[in-house]
C-alpha cells in the first residue's frame, strides 16, 4: 500500500462514530421549530394579516403587495427569535442543486447605527444578477437582471443562523429559469383538469392536489479516502477500479444492522430534518454495500420537492461532521446497484380521496380506474418525454448502460388491476353496464373490487413505472436529480389527458349517452390503445428490448437525443396549451440539458486523463522498471528462468501502451468536439466520440490494479471504499 494510501485507509479505520447532538425532547416538540409555520405565523402575525397569508397559500396565488410588509416583519422577527442574523432567497436554478446569496439583516440606520431590516419588497421580488447561472439563452448579456420572489405555499425555514426564504426564479420577461415555476404551474394545470373530471363523479370537489413522496437512496464513504480518489472529489463516481472480491453477492446488506458511525450520522441527519419540518420516517440499508436510502412521509409536491432539495444539501453538511462524504451519483460504483430516488405520486382531492385509490362503491372505482387508465394513457404517449425528464450524464448509467435496467419507460399494474382493464376492454356496451332497481350504476369488473389490492405486496422491481396499490412509483429518477424535473412532465401530461378524455366524454354526453356509458365507452377505446405501454414482465431482460421496441416504444439509449423529445411539435403544444412551458422555455432547457451533458462528459475526460497519465502510467512504470531490473539481473544467473516475469512485464507494457494512446486520442477527440457550436451537435460529439473511451481505458487501468504491487497503487481500493464498520 502507498504511504499516503496507508494513511488514509489507517484514519479511515480509526474514524470512530461521532457523539450525536442528543435531541432535546421528542419529535413532536421539536418537528418544524426551524420552520415558519402555521404555529409561528399564528404567533408572529397580526390576525388580518394571517388571514390573508392563508388564503394566499391555500389558493396558491401571489402574495398581495398590501400585505408583504407586515409579513416580512412578522417572518425577520421570527428569525431574529430563533437565531437569525441573514436572509437570503432559496431558489432551484437549472445547474441542478439549489442557489443562494446572503444578506445581513442589519442595515445601517443612519445615525451611526444599524437596524435588523426585512422588508416587504424583498419577499415580494428581489433583483438579483444571476447572469451566471445557466439560462440557455433566454437571459442575454445586457439583461443580466433574474427576479426571485417567494412562493408563499412553501414556508421560509433557518440553517445554521440564515433564514431561507423559498423563492420562484424567473427572467426579466417573466420566462422561468428554474425548476419551481413549472413546477408551480404543472400543479396547477393538473388540479384544474383533474377537478373537472373529478365533477363527474362528485360535484363537491373544489381542488385536486399532487403528492410526492420521495425515497432517497445514497452511498457513504469515509472522508478520508474520498480525500484520495480525485474521481469522487471531481467527478462523484469512481472512472477506475477492480471490483472487489466481496461486493454484493451475498445480499448480507441490504435491511442488515446498519454501521454505528452511520447510526450515527442518521440520527444526527434526522434529527435536522425533523427540526426543518421535513417528516422523515424511515431508514435502512440498501444492496448494496455502504449503501442507504432514506424517506419521509409523502406531502404535496411542491413542498415534497423544497424538502427533497433541501435535504440533499442538509446531509452533505452533516456527513462532514462524520466524516463522511455523501454520493448521490446513480452509479459510484461499476459492479454494484447504482442509487435513484423513487418518487411515489399520486393526486388526491381536497376532501381527502386518493384518485389512485380503489373505492368502496362501483362509482368509487369507476373513478379510481378512470384516473389510472388516464395516468397509463399519458404515459403511453409521452413515454419518450417522460424518459428525457430523467435522463442525465448520470443517470445512464442506471439506465441503459452497462448492468443497468433497459432505458424504456413501461407500467406495471399487477394482476388484479391487469385483469379488471381487459375486462373492460374486452366487455360489450350493454351487457355490462347496468343499473338496479334503485337506479344505482353497477358495473362488472369494477363494481366488487377489493379495497386493498394484492399487488401492493407481490411487486415487480423491475419496472420504472409500477402501480402499488394507492400510487405510481417512478423508480427511474436520478438520486442526485431535482424531483421536479419528473413530476413537471408527469402532472402535465396527466392532465393533458385527462383534457381529453373530458373533451371526449362531454362529446358523447351531449350526444345523448348517459354520464357512466360515456365515461366507460372512452376509458375501454383508452385502454385498447395504451395496452403497450403495459408490461409486467422482467423489465431488465434482453427480450423486453426486442419487445418494446416491436412495441412501438421509446429505446433511444443516447441521453443527448432523448433531450430532443422536449422539442417534439406535439410536446411543444401540450406545455404550452397547459400553460407550463412556452417553446422559449423549452428550448432553452434543451439547451441546458445539452450544455450540462456536454459538461459532465468534459470534466470525466478530462480526470480520467489527469488520473492516468499522473497516477496510473507512472505508478505501473515505476513496477515495470523493478521488474526489469530483477529481469535483467537474473540473467546473471543461469540457472533462474525469467519467463514468468517477463511476461509480466509485457502485459504491463501493453495496457499501458494502450492507456497511453486511448488517452490521447480521447483528447483528440474532446478538441474536435469543443470546436462545435451547436449545443445539442457538441452533446452528440460527446456521447459518441469521447465517452466511448471511458470504459475502454479503465477496463486496461482496472488490469494493472490487479497485476502492480499493492504497496505502490496510489488509490485507495473498492475493497477499502465498500465497506464502513
Ligand atoms: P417502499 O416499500 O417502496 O420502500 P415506503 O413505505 O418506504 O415504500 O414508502 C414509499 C413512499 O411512498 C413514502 O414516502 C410514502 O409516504 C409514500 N406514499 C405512500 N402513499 C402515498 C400516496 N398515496 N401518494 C404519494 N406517496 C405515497
Ligand atoms: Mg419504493
Amino acid at each position: 500500500m502507498s504511504l499516503l494510501r496507508f494513511k488514509m485507509v489507517d484514519a479511515a479505520i480509526n474514524h470512530a462514530a461521532v457523539e450525536v447532538k442528543v435531541p432535546k425532547g421528542h419529535p413532536s416538540e421539536y418537528f418544524g421549530e426551524k420552520v415558519f409555520n402555521r404555529a409561528a405565523m399564528r404567533k408572529y402575525l397580526d390576525k388580518k394579516t394571517y388571514s390573508i397569508l392563508l388564503e394566499t397559500m391555500e389558493m396558491r396565488t401571489p402574495l398581495p403587495r398590501e400585505v408583504a410588509n407586515s409579513v416580512a416583519a412578522g417572518m425577520r422577527q421570527w428569525a431574529l427569535d430563533h437565531g437569525a442574523d441573514h436572509y437570503t432567497h432559496w431558489f432551484q436554478p437549472l445547474t441542478g442543486g439549489t442557489a443562494e446569496k446572503h444578506d445581513a439583516f442589519a442595515e445601517p440606520d443612519g445615525e451611526g447605527g444599524v437596524l435588523e431590516e426585512l422588508s416587504g419588497k424583498l419577499l415580494v421580488q428581489q433583483e438579483s444578477d444571476a447572469s451566471s447561472f445557466p439560462n440557455g439563452g433566454i437571459r442575454n448579456t445586457f439583461e443580466a437582471r433574474g427576479y426571485s420572489a417567494w412562493d408563499p405555499t412553501s414556508p421560509a425555514f433557518i440553517v445554521d443562523t440564515t433564514l431561507c426564504i423559498p423563492t420562484v426564479f424567473i427572467s426579466y420577461a417573466g420566462e422561468a429559469l428554474d425548476y419551481k415555476v413549472p413546477l408551480l404551474r404543472s400543479i396547477s394545470a393538473v388540479d384544474k383538469a383533474a377537478t373537472e373530471v373529478c365533477h363527474y363523479f362528485d360535484k363537491n370537489v373544489q381542488r385536486v392536489i399532487s403528492y410526492l413522496g420521495w425515497e432517497q437512496e445514497f452511498f457513504l464513504v469515509d472522508e478520508s479516502l474520498w480525500a484520495v480518489r480525485p474521481d469522487l472529489m471531481l467527478t462523484g463516481r469512481t472512472l477506475m477500479g477492480h471490483e472487489s472480491a466481496k461486493n454484493q453477492q451475498l445480499e448480507d446488506h441490504y435491511f442488515g444492522a446498519i454501521p454505528t458511525r452511520v447510526i450515527a450520522f442518521m440520527r444526527d441527519l434526522e434529527y435536522e430534518c425533523l427540526k426543518l419540518g421535513i417528516p422523515v420516517k424511515t431508514r435502512h440499508n440498501e444492496v448494496a454495500p455502504n449503501q442507504f436510502e432514506l424517506a419521509p412521509v409523502y406531502e404535496e409536491t411542491n413542498l415534497a420537492n423544497d424538502h427533497n432539495q433541501l435535504l440533499m444539501t442538509v446531509m452533505d453538511k452533516i456527513a462532514r461532521r462524520h466524516k463522511f462524504r455523501v454520493l448521490l451519483h446513480e452509479k459510484p460504483f461499476k459492479g454494484i446497484n447504482g442509487s435513484g430516488k423513487h418518487n411515489n405520486w399520486s393526486l388526491g382531492t381536497d376532501a381527502g380521496v386518493n384518485l389512485l385509490g380503489p373505492g368502496k362503491t362501483a362509482s368509487d372505482n369507476l373513478q379510481f380506474i378512470t384516473f389510472l387508465v388516464n395516468v397509463i394513457s399519458a404515459v403511453h404517449k409521452y413515454n419518450g418525454l417522460l424518459k428525457a425528464a430523467i435522463m442525465s450524464a448520470t443517470n445512464a448509467h442506471r439506465l441503459g448502460a452497462n448492468e443497468a435496467p433497459p432505458a424504456i419507460i413501461s407500467t406495471f399494474l399487477g394482476s388484479q388491476i391487469s385483469s379488471v382493464l381487459d375486462k373492460l376492454a374486452a366487455s360489450r356496451n350493454d351487457d355490462d353496464i347496468r343499473f338496479d332497481a334503485k337506479n344505482v350504476f353497477r358495473m362488472s369488473g369494477v363494481s366488487h373490487m377489493p379495497t386493498l389490492l394484492l399487488d401492493n405486496t407481490d411487486r415487480n422491481r423491475t419496472s420504472p413505472f409500477a402501480f402499488t396499490g394507492n400510487r405510481f412509483e417512478f423508480r427511474a429518477v436520478g438520486s442526485c436529480a431535482n424531483c421536479a424535473e419528473a413530476m413537471i412532465v408527469l402532472n402535465s401530461i396527466t392532465a393533458a389527458e385527462l383534457t381529453e378524455f373530458k373533451q371526449a366524454v362531454d362529446a358523447k354526453i351531449e350526444a345523448g349517452a348517459k354520464k357512466e356509458k360515456a365515461i366507460y365507452e372512452v376509458l375501454k377505446r383508452m385502454i385498447k390503445a395504451c395496452e403497450p405501454i403495459r408490461f409486467d414482465g422482467n423489465g431488465y431482460s434482453e427480450e423486453w428490448r426486442t419487445e418494446a421496441a416491436k412495441r412501438g416504444l421509446d429505446c433511444e439509449t443516447s441521453t443527448p437525443i432523448n433531450f430532443d423529445r422536449f422539442l417534439d411539435e406535439h410536446t411543444m403544444k401540450m406545455f404550452n396549451d397547459l400553460g407550463v412551458f412556452s417553446k422559449v422555455e423549452l428550448e432553452a432547457r434543451a439547451e441546458v440539458k445539452w450544455e450540462t451533458y456536454t459538461k459532465k462528459i468534459q470534466i470525466e475526460g478530462r480526470v480520467l486523463g489527469d488520473l492516468t497519465m499522473n497516477h496510473i502510467v507512472p505508478t505501473a512504470s515505476k513496477y515495470e522498471a523493478l521488474l526489469l531490473d530483477k529481469v535483467y539481473k537474473m540473467a546473471q544467473i543461469p540457472e533462474l528462468n525469467a519467463a514468468a516475469d517477463i511476461e509480466l512485464i509485457k502485459r504491463i507494457q501493453d495496457h499501458t501502451a494502450s492507456i497511453q494512446r486511448l488517452t490521447s486520442e480521447m483528447t483528440e477527440a474532446r478538441k474536435q468536439a469543443n470546436k462545435i457550436e451547436d449545443q445539442r451537435e457538441k452533446a452528440i460529439a460527446y456521447h459518441d466520440r469521447v465517452e466511448i473511451f471511458f470504459d475502454e481505458i479503465r477496463y486496461h487501468i482496472d488490469k494493472l490494479e490487479e497485476i502492480v504491487d499493492d504497496q505502490m497503487w496510489p488509490l485507495p481500493k473498492y475493497r477499502e471504499l465498500l465497506f464502513l464498520r
